[in-house]
């Protein structure tokens, strides 16, 4: 569950890309996508768990899909296949250099808006945000540097698990029983840390 400042920041965010769509000016929106990107530098993937349309309307369909207690299908890519974020990444860059030189106006956002929703119907949020979303591989490159980050305080964390199962994107990795977050692939949602009955998460 989201806290009541996110989810208004988010609606607002969605909100305001659905007009930008509604009147033709959905380009526009890329001015804060870059913006996300220099935040991305010092403060992580916020623009990913707080402002990115894709990602809220992606909450939406999950919330609603565990109020019917619809399971879906498992992720059918994993972590072996790292090369598929890649492909995808590619296709995209191909079709905005393609949209450049033919002067031809591509509604790429608005599509890839449309192919997470659908997508999240039938797959967990995984699919989407740890190996399809070409704004999120451009958003792990700066978020490598990040000042503050998504943190687990190793002194009071039990490896409960329970941070790894709510998160959206993958991003809680174990090794020898010690839980971390990766924050090149954390979206900054603040889930985990809503999950943690023991208070070891946060942003620090
Ligand atoms: S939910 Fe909290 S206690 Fe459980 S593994 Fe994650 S950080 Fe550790
Ligand atoms: S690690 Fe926590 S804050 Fe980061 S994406 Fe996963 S649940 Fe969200």
């Amino acid at each position: 569950m989201k806290n009541k400042l996110q989810l208004i920041i988010q609606l607002t965010f969605l909100a305001l890309f659905l007009f930008l769509v509604g009147t033709g000016r959905v380009q526009l929106w890329m001015g804060l996508f870059l913006l996300g990107v220099v935040l991305a530098l010092l403060l992580s993937r916020l623009y990913c768990g707080w402002i990115c349309p894709i990602n809220t309307v992606m909450n939406g369909v999950s919330w609603v899909k565990k109020k019917l207690g619809l399971k879906g299908y498992k992720t059918p890519l994993t972590r072996t296949k790292p090369w598929i974020r890649y492909l995808v990444f590619a296709l995209f860059v191909a079709t905005f250099i393609t949209s450049m030189v033919t002067g031809r106006q591509i509604p790429v956002l608005p599509a890839l808006f449309a192919i997470g929703l659908i997508l999240t119907f039938f797959f967990p949020e995984q699919l989407w945000h740890r190996y399809l979303c070409p704004y999120g591989t451009i958003l792990s490159l700066p978020a490598t540097t990040a000042r503050y980050t998504m943190a687990i305080d190793q002194e009071k964390c039990t490896s409960c698990a329970i941070c790894k199962k709510v998160c959206p994107a993958d991003a809680v990795e174990v090794n020898d029983k010690q839980y971390t977050i990766n924050k090149k692939e954390c979206l900054v949602c603040l889930d985990c840390l809503a999950n943690c009955k023991e208070g070891a998460i946060s942003y620090c």
